[in-house]
């Protein structure tokens, strides 16, 4: 890797200053795929200014109203193992308790999961520079493509990474969001963009900002469960993801939301599955109808349908454990 000076920032504003100075600095949080991409060359910054010295930044609150405040430095393991996340928001205590393995989930954050550059294995080689590292062609498309995408994809066509903003979206979450300009909360459903939007980005983060907190409404009655299929029971990122959150009135479904990861490039909801289940019972008639519901529109690679079977699947079993 390149030589880089580390600036330890003692606050959020301080390290927004650290970055600006040097242009072409980055943040770091648990710092592994921050030293992921450092090793591999993806990029070659002069200075890397470490968050994790801002103190504060790490907290989990379980508001009185039954919402939570996140600090982005929380580490996956310190929520997966949160009572009170556990118990009224455990697709994100979940989500997190699935990422990696122990030892990544003590390092990796909250805001690091979900800020992690996708793991294409195009995009993650120095040598090909595709669409993501501002070249024109995504590698994907006549290459190997079994671990892409089957909704959303192009031009660029590679999966978003992060278990926890699968979670975060199902969940209806806030993200905070601090710049020069003073902060901003965007909505978890609006902060990842589509590739088509621009290629080489996967959420709308400036270069300027610091994601600085999440905010998890109360669940409000909703029962929520995250499921994952992957190759191996071993630390893996997934084949396919799903978060449900789901409130039950008179035994019929009132509201669901469904949102798939490792299938799109942004967390990836389902409408016409919800609305597969709003108004029946929870059984198997009505997570079957889900299950065919969330694969209209998909649109596999050459090795990739496989995905289709398993996003059914996947579906219909998550909704039943949740009944
Ligand atoms: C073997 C292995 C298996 C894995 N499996 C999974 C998996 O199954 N599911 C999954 O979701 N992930 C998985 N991961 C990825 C891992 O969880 C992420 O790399 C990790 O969560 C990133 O968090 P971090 O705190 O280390 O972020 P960093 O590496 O420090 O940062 C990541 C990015 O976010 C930016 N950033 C971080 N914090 C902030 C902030 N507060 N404001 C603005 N920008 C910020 C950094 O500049 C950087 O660009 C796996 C990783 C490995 C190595």
């Amino acid at each position: 890797m390149n030589r880089f000076e580390l600036a330890r920032a003692a606050t959020t504003g301080q390290a927004r200053e650290l970055l600006a100075e040097k242009p072409a600095s980055v943040l770091k949080a648990g710092g592994i795929d921050l030293l992921d991409h450092l090793k591999e060359h993806l990029i070659e910054p002069p200075r890397v200014v470490d968050l994790k010295s801002v103190r504060g930044l790490n907290t989990i609150a379980a508001e009185p109203d039954g919402s939570l405040r996140i600090g982005p430095l929380a580490t996956l393991a310190q929520i997966a193992a949160h009572a009170a996340v556990r118990k009224a928001h455990a697709a994100l205590a979940q989500a997190c308790g699935e990422a990696a393995s122990p030892q990544i989930r003590n390092v990796a954050t909250l805001g690091g999961n979900v800020l992690q550059r996708p793991r294409c294995w195009y995009y993650r080689l120095e040598s090909y520079k595709c669409l993501k590292k501002g070249g024109d062609v995504c590698y994907a498309v006549g290459g190997e493509n079994r671990y892409h995408v089957i909704f959303g994809g192009g031009p660029s066509y590679a999966p978003h990474p992060s278990n926890a903003a699968v979670a975060l979206v199902a969940l209806g979450a806030t993200f905070v969001l601090e710049g020069a300009k003073g902060s901003r909360s965007v909505p978890a459903g609006e902060f990842f963009t589509p590739a088509s939007q621009d290629p080489e980005r996967e959420n709308q983060l400036g270069p300027d900002e610091i994601l600085t907190e999440i905010r998890v409404p109360a669940a409000a009655g909703a029962r929520s469960l995250y499921e994952e299929v992957r190759e191996r029971a071993a630390f893996d990122w997934p084949l396919v993801s799903l978060a449900a959150t789901l409130t039950l009135e008179a035994g019929s479904v009132k509201e669901a939301r469904l949102v798939l990861g490792a299938v799109a490039p942004i967390p990836w909801r389902v409408p016409k599955a919800e609305q597969a289940l709003v108004g029946k019972a929870l059984d198997e008639a009505s997570a079957s109808a889900a299950a065919r519901a969330a694969t209209i529109g998909a649109a596999p690679l050459s090795d990739n349908g496989y995905k289709v079977g398993l996003v059914q699947t996947l579906v219909r079993r998550t909704l039943l454990s949740l009944a």
